[in-house]
């Protein structure tokens, strides 16, 4: 059970620095520049994590927005999103 749960917690990356699950590289943090054109889903995300090795993205569930939070959101819109 604790094994379980240690080995769960270790998978999830939430902060910057955080190793990368498929190779341990730090992964570094991303603020998406311009999603025009990708904005079919109901959510999108402020910023996820990058792992500079193989290319891996992560996204966080802290990160997610809804489009229409993000229609109202100023700080969204100087991340210059396109809506
Ligand atoms: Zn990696």
């Amino acid at each position: 059970m604790n094994n379980f749960y240690k080995s769960f917690k270790k998978r999830r990356i939430l902060k910057e620095g955080d190793l990368c699950r498929k190779c341990n590289t730090p992964v570094i943090k991303k603020i998406p520049k311009d999603t025009r054109g990708r904005l079919k889903r109901a959510y999108c995300f402020t910023y996820y994590f990058y792992c500079p090795n193989c290319k891996q993205k992560y996204m966080v569930e802290k990160a997610k927005i809804t489009i229409e939070e993000a229609k109202k959101t100023s700080r969204f819109n100087s991340l210059n999103l396109g809506i």
